[in-house]
């Protein structure tokens, strides 16, 4: 906490006046910006991947060679979706888009609590929830059909999630018009993110590159950390909470 203190100089104020002199905000999160609505993260000590092994489970090899499986880890999770609500932080981050004040969320997450709680313009880097369609025939299909294992009603095929699997890549479109809003923005906010992985976490460094106020709110510190102008590891709600009110 101490060696973060003295790294950084900016502060919650600073960033504030940015926010309101900004035109071209840019927000992004990773899984701890769910923690709050009750989903678990992936990488911190209780996080999903401590108890499943991802590369059994969420991988395209998996889903054509052991739907079973796939199947059921897929299921499970999307049930806990299902029943998640937006928390203050999601709230919040829909409220400075719809004032204007953030031109985008990117986000590393799956649960698409971000559009639940009113966002318009989200880039989902690895995909939704809401997005099952047909491994045959590609026709979309509901997340109820896919947890209740119901066949493709047009080619009668397995369903599976629209979400990036270890193994297939990253939506093109959705990657650039990501890195084009990074590289268009003067202040780029992460929220609950590790930034450990690529290439979502060269985003903050383009930001920075072309002269963007990088602020990071995460739990535990992060690799770009270097980069921040203002970093806390406060909890994501109290955080937006109090930025919020800076800019009234
Ligand atoms: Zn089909």
């Amino acid at each position: 906490m101490n060696d973060i203190k003295r790294k950084h100089n900016g502060n919650i104020e600073e960033l504030a006046e940015r926010i309101l002199t900004s035109r071209n905000a840019v927000i992004f999160t990773g899984a701890g910006m769910s923690t709050e609505s009750g989903l678990s993260d992936f990488r911190s000590k209780d996080g999903i991947w401590n108890v499943e092994d991802p590369m059994e489970l969420a991988t395209a090899s998996a889903m054509r060679g052991n739907y079973d499986k796939f199947h059921a880890f897929y299921a499970a999770r999307f049930e806990q979706m299902g029943d998640a609500v937006p928390n203050a932080g999601h709230r919040i981050v829909a409220d400075l888009e719809s004032r204007g004040l953030a031109r985008c969320v990117i986000t590393q997450n799956i649960d698409g609590l971000h559009s639940e709680a009113g966002s318009k313009n989200v880039y989902e880097l690895h995909g939704s929830v809401g997005a099952v369609r047909c491994m045959e025939c590609g026709k979309s299909s509901t997340r109820r059909d896919f947890i209740d294992r119901k066949p493709c009603a047009v080619c009668g095929g397995k369903l599976r999630p629209g979400v990036v699997l270890f193994g297939e890549n990253l939506p093109v479109d959705v990657l650039q018009a990501s890195f084009d809003a990074s590289e268009a923005s003067d202040v780029f906010i992460v929220l609950g993110s590790s930034l450990q992985v690529s290439p979502a976490n060269q985003m903050p460094g383009a930001a920075k590159r072309n002269g963007a106020y990088v602020a990071i709110c995460n739990r535990d510190i992060t690799i770009m950390d270097s980069l921040a102008d203002y970093r806390t590891s406060e909890g994501i709600g109290d955080f937006m909470t109090k930025l919020e009110a800076l800019l009234d």
